[in-house]
């Protein structure tokens, strides 16, 4: 049966291929029945997860952070002793044996079984052992999908293959190589979500907030997935299936021709300068960014060195990071933003259920309470700036204090170095992004003491407007038109202009075609944005004139009502 459906397209291009389901944070698994010469192998597979899991504990202990420690230990104690209940590691190999059934299966039902006994505990503390055991079954389920066995609907290579989850973080998306599948699409996320970040970043088409795509959909359904509209239709029928396939084949020839503008300078019409660079979350991305004609890195989102591991990268392995994205760059400059962990980017085994992660300990919050890891990579940054054009980015300051106490750090670390006579540039730059309102609104004090600024869009929308990014729910009150945002982007713009200060917008607006114009209008000039984004901007700029567009933008600061704003931001892009 053909059906269509509605979400919130994050990242654009035309996808067409076959369906894989994916579970991620819930236990919904594949159930099938293998041939009997393959049990015993199966069996090995489940042992092996477990033994795997049984190393993973061991290391996240030994690498667990300095300030955590009972609590840490009380955690991966109690996960080790539900790992060892009988039901998760003896019954599972019985099932197997038993009824022939895949590992995941087996360990799906056992794990309800022991939840169902959790449920029955009056004491409520024990109650909510419960989550506890999800974990560790979910720990068991990452281990199994590593080593996928005889799964008779595992991703198919020789189609494209388009992942379909309930929800996938950002750290799930940043494993997998660009063109891996050919789209993702989820039942729930937000546009400016660091997973749809990470979407855009590898060049993939992606959907997300579809609500329950991932209960309607069957696996190898045919999917038609509109990266640029946010539709999924399933099961077209031919003349569908070959309407979108055109459409697939121009936009693939409208991207090769904005690529000719690589080497162009991205100036406008009336010969201001303008600087476009990338945004990146891997010294590997550099490839891209330069091959879309980036002038340089506006942020390198660092967190994304310390996902998906169990150990947590020490100096030495981040300075390698930091000195090859320096290098990949060629002089031209590389903003590292010191670690935004936190919020929906945890670190392994570290994740807290807080009650309101993206208002809790994240960003430098987060390093300041974690003094030895930002020592460490404050080091591993000062010395690779001895290496290229590197610049230092502390994200999510809302106070002075924090901002003295961040340049202290700084300034006790190239003491250190100094006397340990390791060279670093003693004059790099520090500068400081401005997503919080607060930050925006008490913006001269930040702009005397820092060196260049970048606004975080996406965090200042949301914390401005009170949405949680993440949530498809609110995803429609997520304005960057609304006059609260424009008045602290204007704010914000005007008085870096006017201390001298060089001031970027790196969050997802900078890349949005709709905005270009306005920015440039409200005094913007230098844009960071995911790399295959660079040359729409940049044509873009050099089609506006920046006297002609001067008038409009005031207009549009000047409305209040929302209808108004749109019609006049479509006369500044007509
Ligand atoms: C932002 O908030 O706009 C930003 C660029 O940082 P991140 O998206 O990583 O929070
Ligand atoms: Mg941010």
């Amino acid at each position: 049966m053909s059906f269509t459906l509605h979400g919130i397209a994050v990242s654009s291009g035309i996808a067409i291929g076959h369906a894989h389901l994916v579970s991620h944070t819930s236990l919904e698994v594949a159930h099938y029945i293998l041939p009997k010469h393959f049990i015993d192998e199966e069996i090995a597979r489940f042992d092996a997860a477990l033994e795997a899991t049984r190393k993973e504990f061991s290391s996240l202990r030994s690498n667990r952070p300095i300030h955590a420690v009972a609590e840490f230990d009380a955690f991966l104690e109690l996960h080790q002793m539900i790992m060892d209940d009988p039901l998760l590691s003896v019954a599972p190999r019985e099932m197997i044996a038993r009824e022939h059934c895949n590992a995941e299966w087996a360990l799906k039902v056992q794990t309800e079984t022991l939840v169902a006994q959790f449920d029955e505990f009056e004491d409520a503390y024990l109650r909510e052992r419960q989550t506890d055991v999800k974990q560790v079954a979910e720990r068991l389920l990452k281990r199994l999908a590593g080593h996928p066995g005889h799964q008779p609907s595992a991703a198919r290579h020789d189609v494209e293959t388009i992942l379909v989850a309930h929800d996938l973080s950002p750290a799930d998306l940043i494993q997998f190589k660009p063109q891996q599948y050919a789209a993702f699409i989820t039942d729930v996320g937000g546009a400016t979500s660091h997973t749809a970040i990470v979407a855009r970043s590898l060049n993939t088409p992606c959907v997300v907030g579809l609500h329950h795509a991932r209960e309607l959909i069957r696996e190898d359904d045919m999917l038609i997935l509109d990266g640029e509209q946010g539709v999924l239709i399933v099961n077209p029928d031919k003349s569908i299936l070959a309407e979108y396939k055109l459409r697939q084949s121009e936009w693939e020839l409208e991207r090769k021709k904005l690529k000719r503008l690589r080497t162009a300078r991205a100036n406008t019409l009336d010969g201001s300068v303008i600087e476009l660079h990338a945004n990146i979350e891997k010294p590997e991305d550099i490839a891209e960014a330069r091959e879309n004609g980036a002038t340089g890195i506006g942020l390198f989102r660092s967190e994304f060195l310390f996902l998906n591991r169990d150990n947590l990268p020490g100096e030495e392995e981040q300075f390698e990071a930091y000195r090859a994205a320096a290098s990949g760059m060629d002089g031209q400059p590389v903003i590292i933003r010191t670690f935004d962990l936190g919020a929906d980017k945890q670190i392994k085994g570290m994740e807290r259920v807080a009650n309101n992660p993206a208002l809790g300990l994240r960003a430098i919050r987060y390093c300041l309470a974690e003094p030895q890891l930002f020592r460490a990579q404050l080091r591993a940054l000062l010395r690779a700036t001895h290496y290229g054009n590197i610049k230092i980015l502390i994200p999510m300051l809302s106070s002075v204090s924090e901002l003295n106490q961040t340049l202290q750090f700084v300034a006790a670390t190239k003491q250190s170095l100094s006397s340990e006579g390791i060279p670093y540039n003693s004059e790099v730059k520090i500068g400081g992004m401005i997503e919080i309102p607060a930050a925006a609104l008490a913006i001269e004090v930040f702009a005397k003491k820092l060196d260049f600024l970048s606004i975080g869009t996406n965090d200042l929308i949301q914390y401005t407007l009170a949405i949680d990014r993440t949530d498809e729910e609110v995803a429609h009150l997520y304005d960057p038109l609304h006059p609260a945002v424009l008045h602290l982007l204007s704010h914000v713009i005007g008085v870096a202009n006017k201390f001298d200060v060089p001031v970027a917008v790196c969050g997802e607006m900078a890349g949005e075609l709709a905005y270009t114009r306005l920015l440039l209008g409200l005094g913007l000039r230098q844009f960071s944005m995911f790399s295959a984004q660079v040359p729409s901007v940049k044509q873009r700029v050099l089609t506006t004139n920046l006297p002609e567009i001067a008038a409009i933008t005031q207009k549009i600061l000047r409305a209040d009502d929302p209808l108004k704003i749109r019609d006049l931001l479509g006369r500044l892009n007509a």
